[in-house]
């Protein structure tokens, strides 16, 4: 066989591989797993009839333009139809974006900390990535962004909430920033996490699209309607920047089964945003019962809490291990960790005061 291999682009040489929150022990005593923003409820009985109905015909390709679920989400949202694309999760989404707008010599500003798949989707398209670091609060600097714009400039993210901190940022800041975007630059803001938004200062992202042609709003399906591994998300976009993502799309890259299932959870919307509303409530107690036990959390309106932990983030995670719940650790940063079922919170809490106590 020859010693030569495939030639690869430079740029993938650098680029981490995605990595995926650890899953649960499965010999372990119990194992919860926190580590993927996932949403701890089963799939609703009405939800899992239409996948196993749908399932039936497999053997054929779906809908390639997922008509029925982009003519649901326009309906909802009062836009255009041609204004909604559909990818293969959000964060397909989120890179079709990218390679839409950004390549060699460009730029996509984001802040750092954010969302993991930023840098390698921006990597991937051989685009440059600006990273703003946070304020000392975890929060957007958005000041700091703007400020970072220069001709190169193609594409913006701003992750609101932000993962992995859950922080937000305001309609007041929201606008002031957008003013100060060039009408040729993107802002995609990402609201993965809406609907466990209760600070009534951030704004609805369709809100902000309907008055700016440069802004797109990424949502999923994967968090708050707990469709994580049926992969779908979608944008809402003005004409060309929509007209870019069917471009760019892979073909057929939402399943049949996910786009019926999508559909299917937006009409049982209530019982669906009923739990997001438990959540909120356990994860009131979680940032409540952590700040007792003398932790700084920052202010989340996500299903997750960012702390900062240095040096001693491995050591926190490996405790958190021990004791039954699995986290996401940003090594030499902090700890993501998913506000689960109660049970799983209360594990969590429990290692949590036991680490501070220095058990
Ligand atoms: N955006 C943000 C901010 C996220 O945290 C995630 C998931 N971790 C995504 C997008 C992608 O989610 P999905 O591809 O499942 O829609």
């Amino acid at each position: 066989m020859s010693e030569t291999s495939p030639k690869l682009r430079a740029e993938l040489e650098g680029i981490p591989t995605y990595k995926p929150g650890k899953p649960a022990a499965s010999d372990g005593p119990v194992a919860y797993k926190l580590s993927s923003n996932e949403n701890p409820y089963p799939p609703l009985p009405g939800v899992m009839e239409t996948v196993t109905a749908a399932a039936a015909s497999f053997n054929r390709y779906p809908d390639l333009a997922c008509t029925g679920l982009v003519d649901e989400l326009a309906e909802r949202f009062g836009v255009p139809a041609s204004h909604v694309a559909t990818g293969t999760g959000s964060v397909g989404v989120a890179q079709q974006l990218v390679q839409a707008t950004a390549g060699p010599g460009d730029e996509v500003i984001y802040a750092w900390r954010s969302f993991e798949a930023y840098p390698i989707i921006t990597q991937i398209s051989g685009a440059a990535s600006v990273r703003v670091p946070l304020t000392p609060g975890d929060v957007h600097d958005l000041d700091a962004m703007a400020d970072a714009i220069t001709e190169r400039t193609r594409l913006i993210f701003v992750c609101n909430p932000n993962n992995p901190t859950g922080t937000v940022v305001g309609r007041e800041e929201l606008e002031r920033f957008l003013d100060r975007v060039p009408g040729d630059v993107l802002v995609v803001l990402d609201e993965a996490y809406r609907e466990f938004i209760r600070d009534p200062r951030v704004p609805d992202g369709i809100e902000l699209y309907r008055e700016r042609p440069n802004v797109c709003v990424l949502r999923t399906f994967s968090k708050a309607y707990g469709l994580a591994g049926l992969r779908v998300g979608f944008a809402v976009a003005h004409e060309p920047v929509a007209a870019a993502l069917r471009k760019t799309a892979v073909p057929f890259g939402v399943s049949q089964i996910a786009q019926e299932a999508a559909i299917v959870s937006l009409r049982a919307e209530d019982e669906l945003l009923g739990r997001v509303g438990s959540l909120v409530c356990e994860r009131t107690r979680v940032v409540e019962g952590l700040r007792a036990q003398g932790w700084t959390v920052p202010e989340t309106q996500a299903n997750f809490v960012w702390l900062r932990l240095g040096e001693r983030t491995v050591a926190f995670a490996e405790a958190c291990e021990r004791a039954g719940v699995v986290v996401r650790p940003f090594p030499g940063d902090g700890v993501r960790v998913t506000v689960g079922e109660t049970e799983a919170n209360d594990i969590f809490l429990k290692a949590a005061e036991g680490f501070r106590k220095g058990l």
